[in-house]
């Protein structure tokens, strides 16, 4: 369903024969680094192997937030809130973000506890979240089921924005600064001369360069596994709807434990069941079994593992390839999941309960996609220490909507050599390395 409702943008037929710098994935992580690199003047080139946009940063959904997140990870976050908030003006485009707030519902003690102690920190580092009561969040939410809930929590300056034009609406924007993009135009690896990144290998072709941005997304760890690099990267399914209601549920963004919802620019709204990712096992989940081990630990109530057709899939997909045939990304164009019906049915029937007005509520949409996430669920952005030249800007753990012009500023800035706007240190890939990875905040 994605593919059809996406916006779809001019884009170029051939990439160049040399640019200043390649970038590896059209999506929000590849193209704000386009984007940004393309205004500080570099010639950019952005190879994209299926649509811009296509996979995580259309599926996802649209939820910009800061609240809620790994501490560690919080001023990389709140700089990406206001990058999204002057986006529109200084780029001219409309990705549909809009400061509306963000509210978490919570019921059980479980859940209060998660988010008062999270209203906490939220104090400690002066963010404007507020704690509502019941009388409280009847306030702020009208449709709310009366005394449904016991706590709340609100952060004003959140927001959200259109998936499926957000990131198109970017690479508009990119293109204009003169930065080339390329759609279906799998890069198969890169080559080095001399102990540094020399070339990148498309299928339309070489890319000279000294410089290249690995953003592939759900790809990254496949992509540098033929480079011999160990990033690890496992995915989740998550399954998503969009409804039809006969009345308002207001703006903002709504998470309970067991449902969420999101107002659409298209006047419907985007719903899930939260908390319910589906993790199958593959090969890698037995080869990354002790990496994420305290993840699956800390985290295992959101977390239903299935063994499936994923496994024979993963299975039958090359770890190493060279890069003068086509290979599994020209084979893969756009990774497309079956969504879950009956966690759609979850979520609309948790929903109903939570927001009355949902019980009439019309499916129009159903999709899916597959987060891709790391062991501590904070991205990596950095250079890849084995491949000099080579930056990585990945595992952005199912908060890269969010957070990705943020990582999109952080790797240009990287790449670029200047002082990095944020501190790179907790995203260094080099924190794989050590032993007693404590998991991140919840994706
Ligand atoms: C169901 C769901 C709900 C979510 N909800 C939210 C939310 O509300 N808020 C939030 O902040 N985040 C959310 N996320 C997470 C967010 O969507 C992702 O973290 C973010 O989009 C990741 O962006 P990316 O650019 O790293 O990856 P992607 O968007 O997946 O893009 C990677 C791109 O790289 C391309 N690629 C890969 N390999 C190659 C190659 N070799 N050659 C050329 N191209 C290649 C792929 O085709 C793909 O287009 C959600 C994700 C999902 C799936």
């Amino acid at each position: 369903m994605i593919l059809d409702v996406i916006q779809r943008i001019e884009t170029d037929a051939q990439p160049p024969e040399a640019a200043d710098v390649v970038i590896i994935g059209g999506g929000i992580a590849g193209v704000t680094a386009t984007l940004f690199l393309a205004e500080a003047g570099l010639k950019v080139v952005l190879c994209e192997k299926g649509v811009v946009g296509g996979e995580q940063s259309s599926r996802n959904w649209g939820w910009v937030r800061q609240m809620g997140r790994d501490p560690v990870e919080l001023p990389l976050t709140m700089g990406s809130l206001d990058i999204w908030r002057g986006l529109d003006k200084r780029f001219g485009i409309d990705t549909g973000f809009r400061e509306t707030g963000i509210t978490y519902v919570c019921r059980t003690p479980r859940e209060v506890k998660e988010f008062a102690d999270w209203a906490d920190l939220a104090d400690r580092i002066g963010m404007a979240s507020e704690r509502l009561d019941p009388a409280g969040l009847a306030r702020k939410l009208p449709g709310i089921a009366k005394d449904y809930f016991k706590f709340g929590l609100h952060t004003s300056n959140d927001g959200r924005a259109e998936p499926w034009r957000a990131v198109p609406q970017m690479a508009m924007a990119a293109r204009k600064l003169g930065a080339v993009i390329v759609e279906n135009c799998a890069v198969r690896g890169v080559e080095t001369s001399a102990g540094h990144l020399s070339e990148v290998v498309t299928e339309k072709g070489v890319i000279r360069t000294e410089r290249a941005i690995l953003a592939g997304g759900a790809w990254s760890r496949m992509f540098l596994g033929n480079k011999g690099v160990n990033f690890p990267q496992l995915k989740l399914h998550g399954t998503v709807a969009r409804v039809e209601i006969d009345g308002d549920a207001g703006d903002m963004p709504v998470g309970g434990g067991d449902f969420s919802f999101r107002k659409r620019l298209d006047g419907g709204y985007t719903v899930a069941r939260r908390n319910w990712n589906v993790a199958s096992i593959t090969p890698d989940s037995f080869r990354l079994l002790n990496t994420y081990l305290p993840t699956l630990m800390s985290s295992w109530r959101e977390i239903q593992i299935r063994l499936n057709g994923e496994f024979m899939k993963e299975v039958s997909m090359p770890r190493k390839w060279g890069l003068d045939t086509p290979g599994v990304f020209e084979a893969n164009r756009t990774l497309d999941p079956q969504p879950m019906d009956n966690y759609n049915r979850h979520a609309l029937k948790n929903l109903a309960r939570a927001f009355p007005v949902f019980k009439t509520a019309k499916l129009t949409h159903t999709w899916a996609g597959m987060i891709d996430a790391t062991p501590d669920a904070i991205p990596a952005i950095g250079p890849v220490s084995e491949v000099p030249g080579l930056f990585l800007s990945s595992g952005y753990s199912g908060h890269g909507f969010g957070s990705g012009p943020g990582g999109g500023q952080l790797v240009s800035d990287l790449v670029r050599g200047v002082t990095p706007t944020f501190d790179p240190a907790p995203f260094s890939l080099e924190r794989f390395k050590k032993k007693g990875l404590r998991p991140g905040g919840a994706a």
